[in-house]
Order: structure tokens, then sequence, then C-alpha cells
């Protein structure tokens, strides 16, 4: 069985992030396979995230802007983004920019193959396909997914159909996203669309849902040709590219122990905000802290909690709580979240940055009884489970 220091199992966002991060690090002469099923040389989807300053992907950016604008039900409204910029990359720019820093270099190997199983043992972590198995010190999995069986933890789907639209007239403000769009039809469930516009007349129209099932393909499609009908004086318009997914907005957490040498990483390892979906960021900043830990001390970092990140886990539960029971109506939610607080007080909220004090002044923007009633009953299950 060939072994080597670190296996990286998936070679999506999470996998290429953490090779390109250990390749930048005093880690980099360690030997490592990375494995993905597919060459990513498509451009399956867009990553949007908020970020002060320049990052390392700074010169993939694609869009990036400094205003947006949430529509409720009945009133819009413009932000500034305060010092963060909303910055968008392409996946197929991530993939080409992560495969040319990382091919060539003696010790990365890259390999296409379905990887059928992942096994933690005495002797490391083993990948195998087919025939082959390999083992490593260190197995870095990105492709197991969350399980979704464990009784207590709470689970909701994102699911979304997006269309890069190019249109016959000048139809978009191309400095300014919109974030969220509650101007359609809720069904029960929390439902917006999102807009990204490159230029005057090219955009991603998005249809987000979240909810427990997803839903008919069609009924996706109709939906943006309804929205682009009623809301975007296109004169007509082609759709360039489609992008879908399916994002898992769950509390639970990846069984992380006792295993030593098989660490789940991305979605899998439950970096996804789970009341957002967003998880671009959240992976950038828990690999770059887990290849410093690596490279200082020989063991990977566990996701961070501590009492801060305890609060901002609670605070997710709380709020996944609320829109799954469908304890008060979400577009409400999103109005008061985009409406009532202070911009820069918002978007340090959205990337967890917030204080303690700027936390209770976002919670007090929601509306109590619902919340407290999430609060009590995500408590009670969470202790019912754990004991
Ligand atoms: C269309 C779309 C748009 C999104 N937009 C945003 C956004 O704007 N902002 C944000 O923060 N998040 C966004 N997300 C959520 C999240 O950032 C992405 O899903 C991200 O790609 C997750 O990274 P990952 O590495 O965990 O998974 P992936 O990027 O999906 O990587 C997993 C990799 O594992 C490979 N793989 C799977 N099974 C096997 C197997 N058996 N053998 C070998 N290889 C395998 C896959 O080919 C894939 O390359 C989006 C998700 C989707 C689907």
């Amino acid at each position: 069985m060939k072994r080597y220091d670190i296996i990286i199992a998936g070679g999506g966002m999470a996998g290429l992030s953490l090779c390109y991060y250990i390749s930048r690090s005093s880690l980099r002469t360690k030997s490592i396979l990375l494995i993905d099923r597919e060459p990513k040389n498509r451009n399956d989807r867009t990553w949007c995230f908020w970020e002060s300053g320049a990052g390392p992907f700074e010169s993939i950016i694609f869009r990036s802007w400094q205003t947006i604008a949430f529509y409720g039900k009945t009133l819009s409204s413009l932000l500034p983004t305060a010092q963060y910029t909303y910055k968008m990359v392409r996946g197929i720019d991530f993939y080409t920019f992560a495969y040319k820093q990382l091919t060539g270099l003696p010790n990365i190997e890259i390999k296409n193959a379905i990887i059928e199983s992942i096994e933690e043992t005495e002797a490391g972590g083993i990948v195998r396909i087919g025939q082959e198995a390999y083992i490593a010190n260190h197995v870095f999995d990105s492709i197991s997914g969350l399980p979704k069986n464990r009784p207590g933890n709470q689970h909701l789907l994102q699911h979304f159909k997006g269309w890069v639209i190019t249109t016959e007239r000048d139809c978009f403000d191309a400095n300014c996203p919109r974030i969220m769009d509650f101007r359609v039809s809720q069904h029960n469930d929390c439902r917006f669309f999102y807009l990204l516009p490159f230029d005057k007349r090219t955009a991603l129209v998005e249809y987000t849902v979240f909810s427990q099932q997803v839903l008919q393909e069609q009924d996706y499609a109709t939906a943006l040709r309804t929205y682009i009908a009623d809301f975007l004086d296109t004169g007509g318009y082609q759709i360039q590219e489609t992008e879908s997914g399916v994002i898992p907005m769950s509390d639970e957490m990846p069984a992380s122990g006792p295993f030593e040498h098989v660490i789940r990483i991305g979605t899998s390892g439950g970096y996804t905000k789970p009341s957002t979906g967003y998880t671009f960021q959240r992976t950038q900043q828990y690999l770059r802290e887990l290849v410093m830990t690596l490279a200082q001390t020989g063991k990977p970092a566990r996701q961070k909690t501590g009492v801060r990140g305890w609060i901002k886990r609670a605070l997710d539960v709380v709020f996944l709580n609320v829109l799954i029971h469908d304890r008060h109506s979400a577009a409400d939610i999103f109005t008061r979240l985009f409406t009532r607080n202070d911009p820069t007080i918002l978007f340090r909220f959205m990337n967890e940055e917030t204080t303690f004090t700027e936390d209770l002044q976002v919670i007090n923007s929601m509306p109590k009884i619902p919340f407290v009633l999430a609060a009590v009953d995500s408590a009670l299950t969470k202790l019912r489970y754990m004991f």
C-alpha cells in the first residue's frame, strides 16, 4: 500500500484550498495525494463572500461590489457594505488558479478517480480506489457529506437554480447586486431571488429556496422566467450558463472523534454556516488555521469552539429552528435584519466577527416571541439528546 504524508480526498473548493495553503506553508515538502473523480474543468459554480481587504484569491476575483440591494415584501434598501467588499469568484477560475499553483510540484500527485471508501485505522487513514489502496497519516475528507440521521439535530436545505443571462436592453445596475429579493410567492418556505450583475446586460439570476425538500426541475425554471418577466426590463434574453445546487443548512456536526487520521473538511466538515449556507470564506479561515496548527504541532486543528464560537453556533441553531418551524415569516426576519441594523454591524454579523454587544443589537432587531420559543425548543431538544 503506497504511503503519503497527506491524502486529500476530493479536490473541490476545500480540497484544493487546503492543498494550496499547505503548498505555501512549512509543510510544502510533505508528500500529498489529491484525488478527485473529475478534472475540474467546468464552471460548475460561483462563490460569493464578504471580505475586508485583500484575500488570498484576489487575482481571480471576477466581480466585486460595495453596495448591495435588499428587497423585502414592500420596501427595498441600498446598503453600503461598510468595510467589507462582496466578492465573486467563478469556479473555473478558482480550479484553474489552484491547478496552476499545484501542478508540477514534485511532492504533489493529483489523481482523477472515484474514491470508494475512507477508513480510519491505527496505522493511518486508508483511501480505496478499486483494487488500489493508499494510506496517510492525515486524510482530509471533503467527499463524505454530512450524516443526516443523528437525532437531536435540525436540517434544512438551501436549494437553487441560476441562469447567467444576457439581455437585449441595459437592465442591470452593474454596481449593485440584489442580495435577497423577496418579491416572490413564499409557499410557506423561505424563497427569494439573488441577482449578481456582471455588467449592464449580463447577470446571474438565481432562484433560492430554504425548505426540507428540493423542487421539481421545472418549478425553478418557471420561477426564473416569471421573475425575469416581472422585475427585469430585458427586451428579450438568452441563457448563457446555468448553475444549481443543494447546500445543507444543518446544526449537526460531523462525527469528529476519536478519529486520529481522517479529518473532514469543507461542507463534509460542517464548515457551512447553518443559517445562511455561506461556506467559502469559513472554509478559507478554518483551513488556514488547520494548516498553521498542523505545521506547528503535527496535528490538524479541529474547528474552533470557545465561548464566542459557541454563541455564534447557538444563534445559528435558534435561527434554523425559527425557519424550520415557520415561527415567523422569513421575509420579515430578513427585512428586519437588513433594514434595522447598521450595515457595519450587519456585515460583521454575517461574517461572524461581531462582539457579544453587537450580537445583542442584531438579536434585538428580531421578533422576540418566535426567537424565544425557538431558543427554548432548541435548548430542550439538545438537552434531551445529550443525556
Ligand atoms: C452552485 C453552488 C453555488 C454556491 N455558491 C456559494 C457561494 O456563493 N458562497 C458560499 O460561501 N458557498 C457557496 N456554495 C456552497 C459551498 O461553498 C460549495 O458547495 C463548495 O464547493 C463546497 O466545497 P467542498 O470542497 O466542501 O465541496 P466541493 O467543492 O463540492 O468538492 C467536493 C469534491 O469531491 C469530489 N468527489 C465527490 N465524491 C467523490 C468520490 N467518491 N471520489 C472522488 N471525488 C469525489 C467532487 O468531484 C468535488 O470536486 C455553493 C454551492 C453550490 C453547489
